[in-house]
């Protein structure tokens, strides 16, 4: 690693008679803190100009310039305002060159912003910046450029491969009642209604097949398991999603939130007139009238939960801590996606989160995917599978390494067969609902302690039901006759059809 760093401290006034080399005579000290023998940074050129003090600092593993640059400024500030009354107002870098080594070779260019060019020669990686300002130096924003080059370089590796999955059990193979596309059927039957993008009505009987569904979550797996039911805030902001690491990509899937600049009519009217006028909704004034994005809309369900514990110590009794949620749809921009019921923009999800020690947080796993197993093959007698996947902030995060060899910590998928699809092998299965052993991430996301210095972990599951109603008709049908005796027992009778003349 080699770092040239050309630099200035800019000063409250020209330093007219000061001697700017009797005040920097421990600095070579200060340059060689923390790091081995005569491996610390050094100022290879000085140059005081009027109200300012031009350097070139290089350095290589140990005290990065920009470090250097900022225990010099406090070594300077000290002695100027003592002797002279002279400040440093400012400090600001016209160039910054940084050589590094990489552990892979790049297979193709790649982009960064900031970067004023960048530079490949094997497996070494020159980078120039320019024009640095304080904030940028002082936050080590270098570093972490650093570690998204190495990062973009191992994306480029494991891109177009496919997504970790293995099999780790199957139910048998069932007969089904027929091998239509439930969408259909229940559009054309009036038992949902599509609105817009990726949203959908659902009559009464689509409706009482859910909530039945929901009963059955609730009676088989959350009562048993003495889950609790909160109630999570589905406006999601940025704090929440910087510590549960989805701000780190999800961008292209939120649904974004806005408040508006004011809520005094006053700044409002030219809208509501042009509306009145045209009987058109003027959506780019509105985007005028509007504030940046402050969040977005729910949409992995569990992370507005964590503040809720951030920066608590659990108790021994309250663990593992078990909750569940079922208050609002959670949101995502699935484009091009959108795939009948089975892949929407707003959809119903039950979500229950648990939190503890390690080995409560995996034991607590294995009696979900228990109760799981029961709803699945004796209630409702689907024909599923459930697969071993890459945890998804390890996919999104770059983190494909660390996929946990026990899989103690990672997700589990479970699919069911839609024989509208196509054949058993060949046809894509439908990912229902997932649940994850999470590891310590959220734990840590949101500084959530144990007594001593005790270890969390946590876990989740969501239970997708727009995802299971569509598997329960691909598979069963609608005829109420064919459908599970467990199953028709919890639902009673179904509402009548909506004839429309
Ligand atoms: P997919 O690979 O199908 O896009 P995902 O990996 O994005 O799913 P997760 O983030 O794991 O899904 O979300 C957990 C569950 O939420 C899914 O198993 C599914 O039941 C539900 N879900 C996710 N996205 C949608 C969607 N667009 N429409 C309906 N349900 C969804
Ligand atoms: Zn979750
Ligand atoms: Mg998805």
């Amino acid at each position: 690693m080699k770092f040239t760093l050309e630099c200035s401290l800019i000063f409250s006034k020209p330093l007219k008679d000061v001697d700017i080399d009797s005040l920097l005579q421990g600095s070579s000290d200060v340059l060689q803190r923390g790091a081995p023998k005569g491996q610390g940074a050094r100022i290879q050129k000085l140059q005081l100009k009027d109200d300012r003090l031009e350097l070139t600092i290089t350095s290589g593993r140990y005290v990065r310039p920009h470090d250097a640059l900022f225990r010099l400024k406090n070594l300077l500030a000290s002695e100027l305002g003592k002797k002279y009354h002279i400040g440093i107002r400012d400090t600001e870098a016209k160039s910054y060159l940084i050589e590094f080594e990489l552990e892979c070779e790049p297979k193709k260019d790649l982009e960064i912003i900031y970067a004023k060019k960048i530079d490949f020669k094997g497996k070494n990686c020159i980078l120039l910046l320019e024009d640095l300002d304080e904030g940028f130096l002082k936050k080590n924003c270098v570093d972490r450029m650093i570690s998204l080059i190495k990062e973009k370089i191992q994306k480029q590796y494991y891109e177009g491969k496919e997504e970790y999955w293995e099999l780790i059990w199957s139910s048998i193979e069932k007969k089904h009642v027929w091998s239509k596309n439930p969408t259909e059927v229940m559009e054309e039957r009036g038992w949902i209604m599509h609105r817009g993008r990726g949203q959908w009505i659902f009559g009464p009987i689509a409706t009482r097949i859910i909530k039945t569904m929901e009963q059955i979550v609730v009676d088989e797996l959350l009562k048993p398991l003495s889950v609790d039911e909160v109630i999570i805030p589905k406006a999601v902001t940025w704090d929440v999603w910087k510590k549960s690491g989805h701000a780190k990509n999800l961008y292209g899937e939120i649904y974004y939130l806005c408040p508006p600049k004011s809520r005094d009519p006053k700044q409002w009217e030219d809208v509501v007139d042009i509306y009145k006028i045209t009987g058109e909704v003027p959506t780019k004034l509105i985007k005028e009238k509007i504030k940046d994005p402050i969040g977005g809309m729910s949409y992995a369900q569990c992370p507005p939960f964590w503040p809720y514990v951030a920066g608590k110590t659990l108790s021994d009794e309250a663990m593992p801590l078990k909750v569940f949620d079922r208050s609002g749809t959670s949101m995502r921009y699935e484009s091009g996606g959108i795939h009948g019921i089975e892949r929407v923009d707003e959809f119903h999800r039950i979500e229950f989160v648990w939190i503890g020690y390690p080995d409560q947080v995996k034991k607590l796993h294995k009696e979900i995917i228990k109760h799981y197993k029961h709803i699945f093959n004796e209630i409702l007698d689907l024909e599923w599978r459930m697969a071993f996947v890459t945890p998804w902030f390890m996919a999104q995060e770059g983190l494909l390494d660390l996929a946990d060899e026990k899989k103690e910590i990672g997700t589990i998928d479970f699919e069911a067969y839609l024989p509208y699809r196509g054949t058993r092998k060949d046809s894509e299965w439908l990912e229902f609902q997932n649940a994850s052993n999470n590891g310590d991430k959220y734990p840590k996301g949101f500084n959530v302690k144990a007594k001593g210095s005790n270890e969390l972990y946590s876990g989740c599951t969501g239970i997708g039901l727009e995802r299971w109603l569509s598997v329960f008709i691909a598979q069963k049908g609608i005829d109420p006759e064919n459908w599970p005796k467990e199953f028709r027992e919890r639902i009673g009778t179904v509402p009548n059809e909506i004839r429309f003349l």
